[in-house]
């Protein structure tokens, strides 16, 4: 598709969500509209088209929002890192800080292959904590990281700081 949708207008800006002084970014008025959605996974696939990946991981759930349709878009196999006791067969894991506590993913062991071209997805990078641990989970297995894509990128939480040397594509900045 050769014509630009302003893919902004789609997302919902709202205040104190989940909780005061935060701007929370909701993506689903993007996903709603199926012109939309199309045009902003498209875009995404045209980024991956020559990085040759194998398989695309997404965190969930909007991980997975974003990942599974690209996926599909480049031929390629979606891995599912997902929060702790959701795998139900052999998995590696990676515990990461969150601004309370710490979360755990986890991503079966037969999902990516040593050597695999990865491309992790998902919807939003903020401090960049959840990608950092997906990077690392495909890295424990073999893989290679080619390449980042997100609908969004807040530029001031600086997640890029905590993915150097990574190659980032996002689609809109705040
Ligand atoms: P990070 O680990 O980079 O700090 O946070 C990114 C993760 O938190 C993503 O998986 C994303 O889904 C979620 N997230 C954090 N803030 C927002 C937001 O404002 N909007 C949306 N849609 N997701 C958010």
């Amino acid at each position: 598709e050769e014509y630009k949708v302003d893919l902004k207008k789609y997302i919902a800006d709202v205040k104190d969500f989940p909780e005061k002084g935060i701007i929370f970014r909701d993506i689903s008025p993007l996903m709603t509209d199926g012109e939309a959605y199309r045009y902003a996974i498209n875009e995404i696939v045209a980024y991956a088209k020559d990085l040759n990946v194998d398989k695309v991981v997404g965190p969930e759930a909007r991980g997975f929002m974003v990942g599974c349709p690209v996926a599909v878009g480049l031929g390629c196999g979606f891995a599912m890192a997902r929060k702790k006791g959701k795998l139900p067969r052999e998995t590696v894991e990676v515990s990461y800080g969150l601004e309370y506590g710490e979360a755990t993913l986890q991503l079966h062991k037969d999902a990516i292959q040593p050597g695999d071209k990865v491309l992790v997805c998902d919807d939003l990078l903020a401090t960049g904590g959840t990608t950092a641990a997906t990077i690392e989970l495909v890295e424990k297995l073999g893989g290679e990281v080619v390449g980042l894509a997100f609908l969004i990128e807040l530029l001031g939480l600086k997640g890029r700081d905590l993915i150097q040397g990574y190659d980032v594509f996002a689609l809109m900045e705040y």
